[in-house]
């Protein structure tokens, strides 16, 4: 079967093509990032306006890249939400008006299901499972039982991991999104600034990032005060290494706690090589499956909101036309 995914809830337009839940037919993603860049982040209004400008060709191009005639799919599903309100609804509004017109179930989508099932693409699943969710607007730790049954057993108190990451950036002068760049002067580091860990109460599976944050601004701030260089790879090292062993942590914790058969990592913050190298590591060591997807499906893409549709479109359960783009939608709601 067929499905047709529509992605628009932040900064990427993207519409794939996906057989099964597993198989990949298009994936076409138009990211803005490039217009945004001047903003220092993404602004909700002229997000919208190039979802619009987008939707229509990236569809025509998704279909043409599969092969695949309007007649051929099974169902059009669209990321409901979280996300951007105005960036939502371009995409909303785009799903219904196909399966309106080519007379198609409708399946809504929870943008986070969609970034945990992303690991579906790349391999087959075993449950119970546990998954870190670490993206620009996340960071959480959620257990799925069964397949599409979702817990969240733990979540960030304040700045998701992705946002602390582009806040330090800032901080740093580097350009936006920060998190790569974060990433590879980290690599470059000799040595690392020494900041705290917040691993809050122990039985806690929760996360806090603005306390490290705001140490590493008074940090260059007393730098700057004294006119002392700063070291930017140290900084870097620094943060990286602080945000990294406590996301490992808590997941192998979480991993044992709830006998889980594998470790899935999602989000755009799993591009980070020191996360996916420490973490490959200690999952080595404690003999647990660590499935992880290649960078392009860890940020925003249509595909994986495809493959998150299939569990819904497969137990028959169906959105109506009057499916609402929702800001600030429940995963565990969002369960099947
Ligand atoms: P959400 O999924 O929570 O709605 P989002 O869709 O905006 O948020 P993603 O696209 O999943 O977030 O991820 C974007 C984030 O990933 C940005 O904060 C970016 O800095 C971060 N990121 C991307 N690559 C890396 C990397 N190599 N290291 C650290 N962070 C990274
Ligand atoms: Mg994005
Ligand atoms: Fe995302």
């Amino acid at each position: 079967r067929l499905i047709l995914a529509i992605e628009t809830s932040c900064d990427e337009t993207s519409v794939a093509i996906v057989e099964n839940g597993t198989k990949i037919l298009s994936n076409v993603v138009s990211s803005q990032i490039e217009t945004h860049r001047r903003f220092g982040g993404v602004v909700p209004e002229v997000a919208s306006r190039k979802h619009v400008e987008s939707i229509t060709w990236i569809i025509e191009e998704a279909l043409d890249k599969a092969d695949v005639r309007p007649g051929q799919l099974s169902a059009i599903a669209v990321t409901e939400g979280p996300g951007l309100i105005g960036a939502l609804l371009v995409g909303v509004v785009a799903a219904k008006t196909l399966a309106y017109a080519l007379d198609l179930p409708l399946i809504g989508v929870h943008h986070i299901a969609g970034h945990i099932y992303a690991n579906q693409l790349v391999h087959e699943l075993r449950y119970p499972l546990v998954s870190l969710v670490v993206s620009g607007g996340h960071t959480e730790l959620v257990y799925v039982e069964k397949e599409g049954s979702f817990r969240i057993i733990g979540q960030t108190r304040d700045d998701a991991a992705g946002e602390a990451y582009d806040k330090v950036a800032r901080a740093l002068k580097l350009p936006y999104p920060g998190g790569p760049h974060i990433d590879r002067l980290a690599h470059e580091a000799e040595e690392a600034l020494p900041l705290p860990r917040a691993w809050l109460e122990p039985e806690s599976y929760d996360f806090s990032f603005s306390g490290l944050k705001s140490a590493v601004l008074a940090a260059l701030n007393q730098a700057g005060m004294k006119g002392l260089p700063i070291d930017a790879r140290a900084v870097a090292k620094g943060f990286q290494d602080s945000v990294v062993e406590v996301l490992v942590e808590k997941s192998l914790r979480a991993v044992q706690e709830y006998g889980a058969k594998q470790l899935l990592l999602a989000g755009g913050v799993a591009a980070n090589k020191g996360l996916r190298q420490q973490l490959a590591d200690r999952c080595a060591s404690a003999g647990v499956p660590l499935i992880a997807p290649p960078l392009s499906l860890c940020t925003d893409n249509a595909a994986m909101i495809a493959a998150a549709a299939h569990l819904k479109l497969e137990r028959g359960q169906l959105s109506s036309l009057e499916l609402k783009a929702d800001p600030a939608l429940d995963l565990e709601a969002w369960s099947v």
